[in-house]
């Protein structure tokens, strides 16, 4: 007999017949790794590894990566264009002339009747930038409405406005390299381990060759929480309160770095005197931290010489979102911790090109982080693409959030809706539903005909997914990567490159602008209209993208292999070069518990699943792990409450209901409730979703919510199943 674990079974991987590799890179988070897929001689993918010599993951990938070759023989993909006349008739086959034709035909029909605003339309973050780009094109040189959005709203507007507001441009300023260099890691509302699990394992590696004290914010025990040095458990919505606080601390004891201040800031007199006011022992009672906590953790990140900070959903899904992001940057600029090594104020992406939208699709300005309310900028775009300027509105039209109360006021009668899912993904989604169903013309192009939204449609375009066509994603640290295409889309599904140049061709409007209709031709343009912008990618080619395996713009001729950091010289994007700091007043106007509803509900991903599932959740492989929606809760709550584990129960807000199983764990605290965000039908149907006033973007982490028992624990079980899936 052995003891111990000296010996070990071998491992066996399968072995699965490969005939090439294909260079790609992985379409679901913002990480952007480097896989391979494996594809037989029969050209079906069988497989996936990590690129080793990728520097962002060194050979690894999570699960989702490894499975991600799957999603080609998925369920339910879409292979033909669908058209009907009403919602009510059934849906019948058409070529892509006839689609694209009606698809045209309506929104200039609806545009002539109602105005061109009233026809909207909200794309992703899941296509390529070449993809955006012509989108872009398409939409504010042809089609003209400005009513134009992404879902990137849902997920990262905060974090681009606070950005542009510090800093005078969006971008963010640091790279995973910066965990080398750093000597405090502060990370707020960011669950990295199962929301970016490459980038933790970028951390985790920093952290075993050089120890750093990592401090965690979050109300929830996370995975990270769980890693921590310091873990700071608060109040949901009251991040402001905290980091005003550490200003405080830090202004009070000299720590800061004045020469910095001095030389790349404005405004310091006045943030001075607001923060004044934030003293730890005023914080404390709002926000749920000790003083003297505060107190530690301050000096612990200005005393540490390099300090970063990272943040995704919990700061940006708030109603202080925007200010929560600022205040991250005044806590950085203060410091001097921007643009140095192991110095920076990194927001975590979320979609796989959340970052290519930002930059090129015009969604909110003008390509190449240009603004349309700036006249220059307009007058450049009308130049390159060939149209007269007067077309372009002088500042952004309605966001995601604002374009489904404007369908229910009846100013919008029709909407396209690319590679999104708001039945899932939109707060108080009960309504979304009476709300597409008021459109005159609802178009869906996604990769899946199943998706929620089709049964609202009158136009389904199939689109390819993924790996089934050629372009760029640009991920967290601005690393813009390549994505090979690794077999053909199903039947007639074609990539959204070839359904926006074709849908171009249908409008005379479109006569005197030029679309490329190949990837490497668009890039050429997006090279160019690039040049010389924060975002530049003039100095680089889909050939030298693959090569490096990614390439960190700004990338010119002067800077060939790209960078690594911005605003390593202290000059920031505001005309005169510096920086602002802004003085952020805490505002409370969330909704809160009461007595009625007692427990703060809160929501985030999970490892296994992607957004909305419709990737997902039709892959064995993840799937498996959690194919329920299902709610965390303190065990001695459950007890109180005479809940067990896995009893199913009704979780109510003010919206509505959900149905779902319990799973009891110290995770959460005992006035509070965790919800997975992936369910159809689930805790979106619950959420609020308050606005910020800067960014748009819904607080979908601060709703209160009362739990009631089930008794009869099998039709519990029955409507939870008929409410979850399709
Ligand atoms: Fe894909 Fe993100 Fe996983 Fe990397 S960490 S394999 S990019 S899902």
């Amino acid at each position: 007999m052995l003891f111990g674990r000296s010996h070990k079974n071998e491992i066996h991987l399968p072995v699965k017949p490969v005939d090439k590799w294909v260079y790609t890179t992985c379409g679901y988070c913002s990480t952007g790794c480097s896989l391979e897929v494996g594809v037989n001689a029969a050209g079906k993918a069988v497989t996936a590894r990590g690129v080793a010599d990728a520097d962002v993951n060194r050979g690894k990938l999570c699960l989702k990566g490894i499975f991600e070759y799957e999603v080609f023989e998925s369920q339910n993909r879409g292979t033909v264009p669908l058209i009907r006349k009403n919602r009510s008739d059934a849906y019948k086959k058409c070529d892509w002339d006839e689609a694209l034709d009606k698809t045209a035909a309506e929104i200039s029909r609806i545009q002539a009747i109602y105005g061109r605003d009233s026809f909207a339309i909200v794309s992703t973050g899941q296509i390529y930038t070449e993809e955006f780009y012509t989108l872009g094109k398409l939409v504010r040189g042809v089609i003209r409405t400005n009513n134009y959005d992404g879902n990137t709203t849902l997920c990262m507007a905060s974090a681009v406005s606070g950005y542009k507001r510090s800093f005078g441009s969006d971008g963010p300023p640091g790279c995973y390299d910066d965990f080398e260099h750093t000597n405090c890691l502060f990370a707020i509302g960011s669950n990295l381990p199962e929301q970016h699990p490459i980038i933790y394992y970028r951390l985790q590696e920093a952290r075993t060759r050089r120890p750093f004290p990592m401090i965690v914010v979050d109300p929830r025990v996370t995975m990270l929480a769980q890693m921590a040095d310091i873990h700071l458990p608060i109040t949901p919505g009251t991040d402001l309160v905290l980091l005003n606080a550490m200003a405080h601390v830090i202004l009070k004891e000299g720590l800061q770095d004045e020469d910095y201040i001095r030389l790349h800031t404005n405004g310091f007199e006045g943030f001075k005197k607001l923060v004044d006011e934030y003293s730890p022992e005023k914080a404390e009672p709002i926000c749920g931290i000790a003083a003297d906590m505060i107190r530690k953790v301050a000096r612990i990140y200005a005393e540490a010489g390099a300090a970063m900070t990272i943040w995704t959903m919990g700061i940006n899904q708030s109603t202080h979102g925007s200010d929560g992001v600022v205040a991250i940057n005044n806590l950085n600029l203060i410091t001097g911790n921007i643009g140095k090594p192991g110095g920076t104020a990194l927001s975590i992406t979320g979609q796989c090109n959340a970052m290519g939208t930002r930059e090129f699709s015009s969604c909110s300005g003008l390509p190449g982080y240009r603004a349309l309310e700036n006249e220059t900028d307009r007058a450049f775009a009308s130049d390159f693409w060939g149209v007269d300027a007067r077309h372009f509105p002088e500042k952004r039209g309605l966001t995601e959030t604002d374009i489904f109360p404007a369908i229910e006021r009846g100013e919008i009668k029709g909407l396209w809706l690319i590679g999104t899912n708001p039945m899932t993904s939109m707060p108080n989604s009960p309504q979304i539903r009476k709300m597409l169903d008021q459109l005159e013309c609802l178009v869906v192009q996604d990769a899946y005909a199943d998706v929620e939204t089709v049964q609202s449609a009158t136009i389904y375009l199939p689109a390819a997914l993924w790996g089934e066509k050629t372009g760029v994603f640009t991920n967290t640290e601005r690393r813009v990567n390549l994505v090979k295409k690794v077999v053909e889309p199903p039947g007639e599904a074609k990539s959204d490159l070839w359904i926006f140049s074709h849908l171009a061709k249908r409008f005379d409007r479109a006569k005197e602008i030029q679309f490329a209709e190949t990837a490497s031709e668009v890039f050429d343009e997006i090279r160019d209209v690039s040049k010389g912008r924060l975002c530049d990618y003039s100095g680089m080619t889909h050939e030298k993208i693959e090569a490096a395996r990614g390439i960190q713009w700004p990338c010119n001729t002067e800077n060939e292999a790209g960078s690594a950091r911005l605003y390593t010289d202290g000059h920031f994007q505001y005309p005169d070069g510096k920086a602002k700091l802004i003085a952020l007043p805490f505002v409370e106007n969330n909704e809160v518990p009461c007595e009625e509803y007692p427990f703060w509900l809160n929501s985030g991903r999970l490892v296994e699943h992607w957004h909305t599932r419709t990737k997902t959740g039709k892959i064995g492989n993840l799937n498996k792990f959690s194919p329920t929606p299902f709610m965390e809760m303190s065990p001695r709550t459950a007890a109180k409450m005479g809940i067990a584990a896995m009893d199913y129960v009704r979780v109510i807000s003010r919206r509505s209901s959900a149905i779902v199983l319990v799973q009891l764990t110290e995770r959460v605290a005992e006035d509070a409730v965790f919800i997975p965000m992936h369910y159809y039908n689930c805790v979106n149907r619950l959420v609020k979703g308050l606005l910020d006033p800067y960014s748009i973007q819904p607080a979908y982490k601060q709703s209160a919510v009362r739990i009631e028992c089930l008794m009869d624990q099998d039709e519990a079980a029955k409507t939870a199943v008929s409410l979850r899936d399709y």
